[in-house]
């Protein structure tokens, strides 16, 4: 579909970042999934290209201004990679980003984040925890001032990027039960009473770690509170804006695999005596997976606009997630029956993408819980 809302510093961002991908990353893609991580070395590589420096200041080598269109055409090339895991295991960073930039204090971000965004260090936010992701407002780990620290009590689990970070934000509970109460922290990997172990093995997203974290008697500094004590989740909700704009455009990414493996096979194979493309079935499915790519597509980009505009259309965003997630499983099933048996092999974008539809669905605010948060919002 044309970008409706291009201009020439997104077309030459974007076209850099897809032959970024087609050179650097496409090519390795399964063998890092396969290996379970990606070479240290390319988090400053892509970093380099400003992936992470959306609305961070240039002093912290950000790029001093943030964009929506460019957040999602960069989620969208990373994802046509194949391995959704290589995505991840590079930006899982982003969601902790935004929080240190915004409310960390200006000693932390002058020693730490110019490190994260160059990609030299990583980092993780830590919201979910064993006993749930969804109800945000029940967590568990509590945090509570002793002289001139806190100490951190609790765990957190699905961390992604959890076992090679340096920097966490960590929301934990500080005042009375709710969403408000929740305060956010800084938490270095060396912190004492700060421990992980890794998640077991995951049906995808193989390249990027998650990780349980363990806070017993951890004791940070005062100052590594982030922002005001108790407002820590109304403070980071914009940051769950921004994750899910990006899940969102991940799936379509994900889409746009499916459809050009399907139209590439279709042609190639035959049955029956013709192409498969011929054959008014594969025909229709081709046509049905378009058609949700294009409103998927269309939806991003009238979302983006009003983002450009100043606007917060949380519904929107909310919607978005869970129509993209949808329309993928949709693409992953058709794709995976054009593909027939070759679609199951692995090696094959369709079987990655298979997998990793459900990551997208429940990670970052579960496809329940999206419709909730819509309806919600429509004052209901
Ligand atoms: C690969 C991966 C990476 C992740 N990375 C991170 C990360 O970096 N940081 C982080 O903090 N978290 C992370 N998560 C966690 C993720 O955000 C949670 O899995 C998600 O929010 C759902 O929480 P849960 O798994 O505990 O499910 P639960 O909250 O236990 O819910 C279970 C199911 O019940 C549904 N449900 C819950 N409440 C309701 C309701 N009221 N009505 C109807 N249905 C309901 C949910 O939608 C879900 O389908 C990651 C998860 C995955 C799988």
């Amino acid at each position: 579909m044309k970008h409706a809302f291009d201009t020439p510093e997104r077309k030459a961002f974007r076209e850099t970042i897809e032959a970024f991908v087609a050179k650097e990353i496409a090519p390795h893609a399964f063998e890092w999934d396969e290996a379970g991580q990606v070479p240290w070395e390319l988090h400053s590589k892509i970093a380099a290209l400003g992936v992470f420096g959306f609305g961070i200041d240039q002093e912290y080598g950000g790029l001093g201004f943030d964009d929506p269109f460019m957040r999602v055409d960069y989620a969208v090339a990373m994802s046509m990679c194949g391995a959704g895991g290589v995505s991840a295991a590079l930006g899982g960073r982003s969601i902790a980003i935004d929080p240190i930039q915004k409310l960390a204090s200006d000693n932390i971000k002058a020693r730490c984040l110019k490190d994260i965004v160059e990609g030299r260090k990583g980092a993780g936010l830590g919201i979910t925890e064993p006993s749930g992701g969804s109800d945000v407002a029940r967590l568990k780990t509590t945090a509570k001032r002793d002289g001139g620290e806190w100490v951190l009590n609790g765990s957190k689990t699905f961390i992604t990027g959890g076992m090679e970070a340096d920097y966490f934000v960590i929301a934990a509970r500080t005042g009375p039960p709710g969403l408000m109460g929740i305060s956010l922290f800084f938490v270095e990997k060396d912190a004492p009473g700060f421990t992980r172990t890794p998640l077991p093995k995951k049906m995808g997203w193989w390249a990027s770690n998650q990780a349980t974290l363990f806070f017993d008697d951890c004791r940070i500094p005062a100052e590594n509170l982030m922002g005001q004590q108790d407002y820590g989740f109304i403070q980071v909700m914009n940051n769950f804006n921004y994750e899910r704009l990006g899940l969102s455009a991940c799936a379509l990414g994900m889409m746009k695999v499916c459809l050009e493996d399907s139209i590439e096979w279709a042609q190639q194979r035959e049955t029956f005596g013709k192409p498969l493309i011929k054959h008014q079935i594969i025909r229709h499915k081709i046509a049905e997976m378009s058609a949700r790519i294009d409103v998927v597509e269309s939806y991003l980009q009238n979302i983006c606009w009003r983002i450009d505009q100043g606007k917060i259309p949380v519904a929107e965003i909310c919607k978005s997630k869970f129509f993209a997630t949808k329309a993928l499983e949709f693409c992953a099933s058709e794709a995976m029956q054009i593909l027939g048996g070759a679609g199951y092999l692995r090696g094959s974008r369709v079987e990655n993408v298979y997998r990793e539809v459900k990551v997208i669905a429940i990670g970052g605010g579960s496809e329940e819980i999206m419709r909730d948060l819509a309806v919600r919002q429509m004052g209901l």
